[in-house]
């Protein structure tokens, strides 16, 4: 069992003001992996107070020095990519081959995009050539809070701890409880690459407790958090008492329309998106819109694809799903499939209960409900486990209402060989990001959602321009 109760602040591992311990528990046999601490409002004040003091100096420095270290962290991060792909395969049950790949893999793509991005961006520059002597500056936040969850938690550390520093912020980051333990080593790296005391910290801890002491700390500028609705109501209304910029990037219930002259093979793509990582995804399609002429056809299709789904241990090797985080998330994941069943939608793959042979462990059956209606329970909900609802639809106008009638707003997906209807739909969904025919979003391209799914944007230059502030000078030359 590995010990990771120290926080990482001011530029050393210290041990905990308040000790407060909690368990980290491996989702594939339910046993415990790691013990770590819950940071109090103390260990929070303390590493602030690093941040800001580290923001005096690291606030002002040159873009060079930020891009050497910045590459000196990516060197280091692929020296240990496996630890970190062992790290989240551990704490949060992605299959060996799936953390490899893509979840340490995310991680390693976001350190160079934005050291793509760094090396192109002027920090200073003139209006225009109409008025040369006005000037722009764009200026580092300052301090940042930033609060990851635990689904794909490497991807999302460096969305805000890469731009914080590549914009000169300073940072304390609060990773997800249930799983700390690939950001500790991120930590690690940062202290290995040796940037400057107090510009990284990290406090482990709840949302209660360290969150909530973290984002209502008046000397904290900005807040970056990725995870529930509900939590991200709650951290902006600790930030609404002394006007913190709010960066959100909340849940999603996407939709994926299948038009009668999609590749058939749409169907199966789809349900691999819906069905990856558990289903654990903000950006998942879960919700299958499908043209009443080639309905039948992809129901029997889908129970096919959704029988034959693997299910196993994630410290195999293979094309398979593993368990869920933990057993609230199972517990939410079963309630919401019992509820589907009463509401009257047909199941056709999967259903309650553990795929036989995996008894222990938080495993969920791939699951299908077809002839769902969209104001059911399953359609609304963010169910964040691997179930799929499938929902007909007759016209174009009618796939794009079903589509938009959600709170939510993060990704929709396409699926059609006439590019025309591509682009009007396109146009008319309510959704931060459009993936059509399965072409994916690029890694930096902005990420991030319209409605009740977030305020602003992840990666590449919206990403950056998120840690920054604008200063307009009148009077430069
Ligand atoms: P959560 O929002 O409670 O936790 C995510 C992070 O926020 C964790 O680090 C947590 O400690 C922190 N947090 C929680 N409450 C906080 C508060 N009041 N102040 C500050 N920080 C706080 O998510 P969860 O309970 O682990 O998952 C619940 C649901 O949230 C899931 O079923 C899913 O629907 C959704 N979710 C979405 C994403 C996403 O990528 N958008 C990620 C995780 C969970």
């Amino acid at each position: 069992m590995l010990d990771k109760k120290n926080f990482y602040i001011n530029g050393k591992w210290i041990e905990p003001k308040n000790p407060k311990n909690i368990d980290v528990i491996d989702p594939s046999n339910e046993e415990v992996c790691a013990v770590i601490s819950l940071g109090s409002k103390q260990d929070i004040d303390l590493a602030v107070s690093s941040a800001k003091k580290a923001f005096s100096t690291w606030g002002f420095s040159q873009k060079e020095e930020r891009i050497k270290l910045l590459e000196k962290l990516y060197e280091l991060y692929k020296k240990r990519w496996s630890d970190i792909a062992k790290a989240i395969t551990l704490e949060m049950g992605a299959p060996k081959d799936f953390s490899t790949k893509l979840q340490a893999g995310t991680g390693a793509s976001h350190i160079k995009s934005f050291i793509r991005y760094l090396k192109n961006f002027e920090f200073e520059k003139p209006l225009g050539e109409h008025a040369p002597n006005q000037r722009i500056l764009y200026e580092p936040k300052g301090v940042c809070a930033l609060i990851t969850p635990w689904n794909w938690p490497m991807n999302q550390v460096c969305l805000k701890v890469i731009p914080a520093i590549a914009s000169g912020c300073t940072m304390v980051l609060k990773p997800s409880e249930l799983a700390p333990l690939s950001s500790i080593i991120l930590a690690e790296l940062i202290d290995e690459a040796k940037f400057p005391p107090g510009v990284f910290n990290l406090v482990n801890g709840d949302g209660a407790t360290t969150g909530d002491a973290l984002t209502s700390h008046p000397d904290v500028n900005m807040i970056s958090f990725t995870g529930s609705t509900r939590a991200g109501a709650l951290i902006s209304k600790n930030a609404a008492n002394d006007f913190k910029r709010v960066s959100l990037e909340l849940g999603g219930k996407g939709a994926n329309i299948i038009f009668k002259d999609a590749d058939p093979e749409a169907v199966e793509r789809g349900a691999l998106r819906c069905f990856r990582n558990s289903g654990q995804s903000c950006n998942a399609p879960t919700r299958m819109l499908v043209e009443k002429s080639i309905y039948n056809e992809a129901v029997q299709r889908l129970k096919k694809y959704a029988d034959e789904f693997k299910v196993d241990n994630p410290n195999k090797e293979g094309e398979h799903i593993g368990p869920v985080i933990s057993e609230t998330q199972f517990n939410k994941i079963q309630k919401l499939i019992q509820k589907g069943i009463e509401e009257g939608a047909k199941l056709v793959s999967g259903g309650p209960g553990k795929p036989s042979g995996l008894e222990k462990g938080y495993y969920v059956k791939p699951t299908v409900f077809v002839d769902v209606k969209n104001n059911m329970e399953i359609a609304k909900t963010e169910i964040f486990g691997p179930v799929l609802s499938v929902i007909p639809f007759e016209t174009e106008e009618e796939a794009i209402n079903i589509a938009n009638d959600t709170p939510y707003g993060l990704t929709n997906y396409i699926q059609t060989k006439d590019a025309e209807k591509v682009k009007r739909v396109a146009r008319k969904l309510r959704s931060g990001m459009v993936d059509v025919n399965g072409a994916g979003i690029a890694v930096d391209a902005p990420f991030g959602g319209y409605k009740h799914s977030g305020i602003g944007r992840e990666a590449g230059q919206e990403g950056l321009s998120e840690f920054l502030e604008v200063k307009s000078v009148g009077g430069w030359n």
